[in-house]
């Protein structure tokens, strides 16, 4: 998608720092970080929603990313949260499905 931010992103033309990727999707830090570590998870492919993935894999596969990325921060022991915002109830604001990775901190439950 030609105006998508996160495809910008997978594709170089915006910058992020990469903290992990392979073929397939990238995680990179959230600009505006809501925990000392936030980082999003994206399908390099462009898929708007949790109600257009296809490949269910793939959304395991981002998890099993953002779990080696928990590690590579140092707060898989402490605990973390992961988290796929959908549609307007769930506060989605970015149309290319990605997967919040949350920690360093206690979590607050319920989220609000
Ligand atoms: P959501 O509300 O689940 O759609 O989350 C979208 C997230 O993308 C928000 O937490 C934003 O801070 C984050 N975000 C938006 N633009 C960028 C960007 N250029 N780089 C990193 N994170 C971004």
């Amino acid at each position: 998608m030609d105006d998508c931010i996160f495809c910008k992103i997978a594709q170089g033309k915006i910058p992020a720092k990469r903290l992990a990727e392979d073929a397939d999707m990238l995680a990179f830090p959230d600009v505006e970080p809501q925990a000392p570590v936030h980082v999003l998870v994206i399908p390099k492919k462009h898929v708007p929603s949790l109600h257009d993935v296809q490949d269910w894999s793939l959304v395991g596969r981002m998890h099993a990313l953002a779990l080696k990325v928990a590690r590579d921060q140092g707060i898989a022991d402490s605990g973390f949260r992961v988290l796929i915002n959908t549609g307007a109830d769930g506060v989605q604001t970015v149309g290319h499905v990605h997967l919040h990775l949350l920690g360093g901190r206690t979590m607050l439950w319920p989220p609000g």
